[in-house]
């Protein structure tokens, strides 16, 4: 999506005045870059709203490292639950934490007499998986996927087992300021391939990888050894996938798509790219 000012200062006011209506905000994040899925602009929007921090895509993080996230934002006094929203790992425990964090507001509803159910509203950045998740809540198709920011709709409410679901996601906007959390952002696939230069991004994803996934690089594509220079090693990678040009030179654009692609799968391994 293309952002401009104005749906920007539009999702933030339909965001607002939405999250009046709302008991708990559900905060979706992608689980391999927790900083950069984020626009911290929700911190100071969401600071009187009970909140819970939704680790999705945890099936293609690193488990060590959301595990480190989920305590890292416990520090931060925010509740954070790892989630997959294809398969609905972790619904439970989203349950679980909701009745937690929302204890107070569910004693108070039942003193008054009233349903003990709580509202409930989804935000996050294009991509994180925010209609795969309301999909998997109410158990059918009724979001619609693609994205438009700041675009009123009529609002609805869906009746999921456990409390009433706003069925359109607030839309948050990336912050594309910052050049690292563009980086992040196409690698995983949240930004189109074209805005950058996929060389250098598979550049980039190697300095991570050499880091701290240094045995995934070197079994999947048969690297004997971790070298200094990212290009060659990006070359190497090119050459065990038989990526040649004529003349027998590497074709490292083709290298880069596969390395990316390997990456973004999951075939790589389970792979975070931000830590605490
Ligand atoms: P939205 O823009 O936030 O509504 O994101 P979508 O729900 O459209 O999801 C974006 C992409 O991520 C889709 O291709 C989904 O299939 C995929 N996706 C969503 N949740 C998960 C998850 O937990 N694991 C994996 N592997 N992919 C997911």
């Amino acid at each position: 999506i293309q952002w401009y000012p104005g749906h920007m200062a539009k999702s933030k006011k339909e965001i607002i005045s939405n999250l009046k209506l709302v008991d708990v905000l559900y905060e979706v994040v992608d689980a391999r870059i927790p900083v950069s899925s984020r626009n911290p602009d929700i911190d100071d929007i969401a600071k009187n709203k009970k909140r819970l921090i939704l680790l999705n895509k945890a099936d293609l993080a690193d488990d060590e490292v959301t595990s480190l996230w989920i305590q890292y934002f416990k520090q931060k006094g925010i509740a954070a639950v790892k989630i997959n929203s294809i398969t609905g790992m972790g619904i439970k425990e989203i349950m679980d934490t909701t009745k937690q964090v929302c204890k107070e507001i569910l004693d108070k509803k039942q003193q008054k007499g009233m349903m003990p159910r709580l509202r409930v509203m989804i935000v996050g950045v294009p991509n994180v998986g925010k209609s795969t998740l309301i999909n998997k809540l109410i158990g059918s198709k009724r979001a619609k996927t693609g994205d438009k920011p700041g675009v009123t709709r009529a609002l609805h409410w869906i009746k999921t087992p456990n409390f009433d679901l706003l069925d359109t996601p607030g839309i948050l906007w990336p912050k594309f300021d910052d050049e690292k959390v563009g980086v992040m952002l196409a690698l995983t696939g949240a930004i189109k391939d074209e805005i950058l230069d996929i060389e250098e991004l598979a550049i980039q994803l190697i300095e991570i990888l050499k880091k701290y996934y240094a045995n995934y690089l070197m079994s999947r594509y048969k690297i004997d050894k971790i070298i200094e220079d990212n290009f060659e090693i990006l070359k190497e990678i090119g050459r065990k996938r038989s990526c040649l040009i004529s003349g027998g030179e590497v074709d490292t654009l083709k290298a880069s798509q596969i390395l990316i692609e390997e990456f973004r799968s999951g075939k790589l391994g389970r792979i975070s790219l931000e830590r605490p």
